[in-house]
């Protein structure tokens, strides 16, 4: 066999074509509802407490913190009110230390000094008016005046939580290198109430942020025209989900007997964070070559996030990986081989070094996808210069790049067409679509359009990712042409900043509603 046939034969075996797309969205369509209903499903589809987007117009200065695995970010976040907004942020390491330190206050008591040092340098006449006024304190001093004062913050965390309020939620467990025992089951945002009241800082943890839901509300806000956003949606790393739900489809979050029963419920909505890294763990719709069986067979964690699997830039460069090390091992074809080579150099031999990255599990790198379908240089230039850097293979010829490129292009796009699933899906269950029924053909105005949020280098970087995506939009029916074209997607950055102020922003007059009701 040729090499050129041979890896036309591992690029077909990504084929995902109409049929699969339109089998997996109505598979999405019944995951999502059970994770409505009840808990322990493959979606988890997890409530949020968060029952309004913005659509560009709130105002206000608000604070939000990010702890990720490395750094923790505090920022103070502008919102002018006319879909802009300015962003001033400081950014710590955290030191290993803390990571691992006997009881939680110590890494809390760390967090708060930080956001204290970020108040003194960005925000002084704040911080100056508010100790003083804590100092001389007098018994009927007027709270009104002093909850002006206060910052509402938005705290990002980034490790698996109970979410049982919109500023409450129980850390489940550690990850990322974290190991401190007595915070978990605790409620993270108290922990880190508690360390900011030490230091009588003029703060308050308003809210509780997923990512995902972060990507959704600052795309909401910095959107053209007011319509809200109907769906964050992060491929970066890993890929992940939050839509706004109808409150009375969210069954599951009455017969929650931890969950808070203070949220305002007046918009009929809710942001839901789907965790869909984990659609059809079963199987059942996800196409499943050999790469991918195998990939997941030597996982840390198999048999879960398979549809993150296929999907995200954690995976891709693995799956490409291993299908070009599968074509190697073809002894019926040649590949960096030297057989066919009449366009390679003369007198090189093309030589793969042994300790080649491209026999090391996670060895390739998911940019090495974008960069290889995005190449279109003589001669393939660029595929085969970054053949030789990143993987030790010396010398490959135009038919071994070429090889390459047919399948990298392939695992591509399998993925974008499984993005489009998750994104169709989401759009056809809010029924947004259906609001322009009988108007066929008439013109489109702002009120027609769905806007989607996105965020992450593989959606970003990935050529031609939108278009892809869009390609098996259109192959749903309950989207079409018609409807795909009232589908705007659009960058959203900033989640964990931005969009943590906006979730703050909401849950502070959230809290305000609450406390007149109580009343
Ligand atoms: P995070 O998920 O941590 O927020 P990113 O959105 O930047 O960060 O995603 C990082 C992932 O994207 C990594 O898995 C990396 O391999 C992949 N990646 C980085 N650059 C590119 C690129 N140019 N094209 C496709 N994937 C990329
Ligand atoms: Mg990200």
């Amino acid at each position: 066999m040729s090499l050129k046939e041979a890896a036309e034969r591992v690029a077909g075996e990504f084929e995902f074509d109409g049929e699969g797309v339109r089998k997996a969205v109505k598979e999405f369509l019944k995951e999502m509802d059970d994770g409505l209903q009840k808990d322990g499903t493959y979606m988890s589809q997890i409530p949020t407490y968060v029952t309004a987007v913005p659509n560009g117009t709130e105002k206000g200065l608000y604070m939000a913190v990010d702890l990720g695995g490395t750094n923790f970010r505090v920022c103070s976040i502008n919102l002018h009110g006319d879909t802009t907004f300015s962003l001033t942020q400081s950014k710590t390491k955290i030191p290993k230390e803390l990571m691992t330190a006997p009881t939680a206050q110590e890494l809390f008591a760390f967090l708060a000094k930080q956001i204290e040092g970020f108040l003194k340098e960005h925000h002084n006449e704040h911080y100056e008016g508010h100790i003083r006024r804590h100092k001389h304190k007098t018994p009927n001093a007027n709270p009104a005046t002093d909850e002006t004062e206060i910052f509402n913050l938005g705290f990002t965390f980034s490790f698996p939580v109970n979410q049982i309020g919109i500023n409450r939620g129980l850390l489940m467990r550690w990850t990322k290198g974290f190991d401190i025992a007595d915070a978990v089951g605790k409620d993270v945002c108290a922990l880190l109430q508690t360390e900011i009241d030490r230091l009588h800082l003029p703060v308050r943890v308003a809210a509780l942020v997923n990512d995902t839901v972060g990507t959704l509300m600052a795309r909401s806000y910095t959107s053209p025209g007011k319509t809200g956003t109907l769906l964050g949606a992060i491929f970066g790393t890993g890929t992940n989900g939050a839509y706004v739900e109808k409150l009375s489809n969210v069954t599951k979050l009455t017969s929650n007997k931890e969950a808070d029963g203070t949220y305002d419920n007046s918009t009929g909505e809710m942001i839901v964070n789907t965790e869909w890294g984990s659609f059809d763990n079963g199987l059942e719709v996800l196409p499943n070559t050999p790469y991918d069986v195998d990939l997941d067979k030597e996982s840390v964690n198999p048999g879960i996030q398979m549809f993150e699997k296929r999907v995200s830039g954690m995976f891709l460069g693995e799956i490409l990986r291993r299908a070009i090390v599968g074509l190697l091992k073809d002894k019926s074809v040649s590949l960096f081989g030297d057989s066919d080579s009449s366009v390679n150099d003369l007198h090189t031999t093309t030589n793969i070094a042994k300790d080649s990255a491209l026999f090391k599990q996670w060895g390739l790198d998911t940019s090495f996808l974008s960069l290889a379908s995005g190449d279109n240089s003589a001669g393939l230039k660029i595929i085969r210069q970054s053949l030789s850097k990143e993987l030790s293979i010396s010398s490959s010829s135009l038919e071994d790049a070429e090889a390459v490129k047919l399948i990298a292009a392939a695992v591509g796009r399998r993925a974008a067409r499984l993005a489009a699933v998750a994104i169709g899906a989401t759009v056809v269950q809010s029924g947004r679509l259906n609001s322009m029924e009988g108007k066929e053909g008439g013109e489109l105005d702002e009120r027609d359009v769905v806007d989607v949020g996105v965020d992450g280098s593989l959606v970003e970087f990935y050529p031609d990712f939108e278009a892809m995506m869009r390609g098996a939009l259109r192959e749903v029916p309950e989207i079409g042409e018609a409807g795909e074209k009232r589908i705007r997607i659009g960058i959203a950055k900033d989640g964990s900043g931005v969009g943590a102020a906006l979730i703050a922003l909401v849950a502070s007059k959230e809290l305000k509603v609450v406390e007149e009701e109580s009343d």
